[in-house]
């Protein structure tokens, strides 16, 4: 069964039984207390008729005097000790005459029923003409009363059923209130699984009940497993990006290895230390990327006096090997800068990466001082771009051309978060068709190897 259909029956069920109880002690209680009444009010009047009777002289004693004191809707009968019996019933009452009897010797009330009628019989002893103690037993019918209750029984029954209605209605809307949440809950599961997309459950933000707490629960659960799973993603691009350019140079310097290696001592040793280098490289970078994935924004910087010709230098020779690219490197200074060197080469990499893909000519490095700042400027003769498009080479995964790019948009935005960890600039400046020119800003370092 359907828990709004449980919810439904069990609280229309409880209710009606409720219902039903109370109604029967608001029946029960009013008939005893309205036959209680009644027998207290024959008691009195039988002992008044007998208070009545035993002032009369005793021989004047007959049915003429009981008469007079008949109820209308009773009779009056006084049994003698040995079961002779005078009675006197009113008009209507006759049937009564020729109901049985029994002498009572003290005083005693009850309700008997007399076809089907219930009537209060009340005993009294009364002093009979020779002295002797008799029985003086009023009968009085309790029609009206047992009307009364009749009636009573009826609008019960009526407001009973009448009441039912609605409480099966109100359980019904009550278990709809339950158990809707849960429906939707339940139908945005089947949509994910249906779907494989993350979906939240709508809430009314009034209401803080339970059921709402349960949805936005699922909610919040819904958002960590969408933000999981979108740094999962992130991840892996991020990881192919990084990956390419490390992989590229190891993938030269070892085929160089493999055709002339065993004939030139000085590229044997040249190879080694680039494919050591770049393993090395890929290892730090495949821990920070695991790093990144786990917790935002946490880039393991270790800064230190780097001299950078000689950082240039090597990056430049692996870059032209890897990709059989011309780079010219221009420094007329030896500068030290405080920085990361993984990052920084990463960075290199990435810009340099985006010169060779995007122009044919000659890349160029210079090295540029500015006061206290040391500039690295990234620069090719190739396509550029346009100051509109300019703006939006940040954002992740944009493109100006896609048909012309095998990557994925992600190299400037990745190197921005770079330059950003390590505290390094950077700026783009680009003329469509003439060049693009990459600069890195660096802090100078405090110690100069000039
Ligand atoms: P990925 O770096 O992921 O392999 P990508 O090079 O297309 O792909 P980004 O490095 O972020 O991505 O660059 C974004 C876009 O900016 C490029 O698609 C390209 O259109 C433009 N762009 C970047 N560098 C240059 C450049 N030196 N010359 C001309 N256009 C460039
Ligand atoms: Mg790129």
């Amino acid at each position: 069964m359907k828990l709004s259909n449980k919810i439904h029956v069990y609280t229309t069920m409880l209710f009606t039984v409720l219902l039903v109880l109370i109604s029967l002690s608001v029946y029960f209680t009013f008939s005893h207390i309205s036959y209680d009444s009644d027998l207290e009010q024959t008691r009195l009047e039988a002992e008044r008729i007998a208070a009545g009777i035993n002032e009369q002289e005793s021989t004047s004693l007959s049915t003429d005097l009981l008469r007079a004191y008949v109820p209308a809707n009773g009779m009056i009968r006084i049994i003698r000790r040995n079961g002779q019996a005078e009675t006197v019933a009113a008009g209507s009452q006759q049937d009564l005459a020729d109901q049985e009897y029994r002498y009572y010797q003290g005083e005693q009330v009850e309700v008997e029923k007399y076809d089907e009628t219930p009537h209060a019989v009340a005993a009294v002893p009364v002093l009979w003409m020779n002295g002797e103690v008799a029985s003086l037993q009023l009968t009085q019918s309790l029609a009206s009363t047992s009307s009364n209750l009749e009636v009573l029984r009826l609008v019960l029954l009526v407001v009973t059923i009448l009441a039912i209605l609605p409480l099966f209605l109100s359980a019904r809307i009550l278990s709809n209130l339950i158990t809707k949440p849960i429906v939707s809950l339940t139908d945005t599961m089947q949509e994910i699984r249906g779907s494989g997309e993350f979906k939240q459950i709508e809430t009314e933000k009034q209401s803080k009940d339970e059921l709402d707490q349960m949805a936005d629960a699922f909610n919040q659960m819904i958002i960590q497993l969408e933000r999981n799973y979108e740094r999962q993603e992130q991840f892996v691009s991020n990881a192919s990006h990084e990956l390419k350019t490390p992989l590229t140079v190891i993938e030269s310097y070892s085929s160089l290895l493999k055709r002339r290696g065993n004939k030139d001592e000085k590229l044997f040793r040249e190879s080694i230390e680039a494919i050591y280098s770049e393993a090395k490289q890929m290892r730090a970078l495949t821990q920070q990327l695991l790093l990144l994935a786990k917790q935002e924004e946490h880039w393991n910087v270790k800064k230190e006096n780097i001299p950078l010709v000689s950082l240039l230098e090597s990056t430049v020779v692996s870059f032209e090997k890897a990709y059989s690219r011309q780079v010219r490197l221009l420094s007329d200074s030896a500068v030290t800068v405080y920085t990361d060197e993984q990052k920084l080469k990463q960075l290199l990499y990435i810009l340099m990466d985006n010169a060779k893909k995007y122009s044919d000519e000659a890349i160029a490095v210079f090295v540029k001082q500015h006061s206290s700042k040391v500039i690295i400027d990234v620069v090719d003769e190739g396509i550029g771009m346009t100051g509109q498009e300019l703006e939006h080479v940040f954002d992740r995964f944009y493109q100006v051309d896609q048909s012309r790019s095998e990557g994925y948009g992600l190299g400037l935005s990745l190197a921005q978060e770079l330059a950003e960890a390590i505290g390094a600039e950077l700026k783009l400046t680009s003329i469509k068709g003439k060049g693009t020119t990459a600069s890195i800003i660096l802090a100078h370092s405090q110690k100069n190897l000039r």
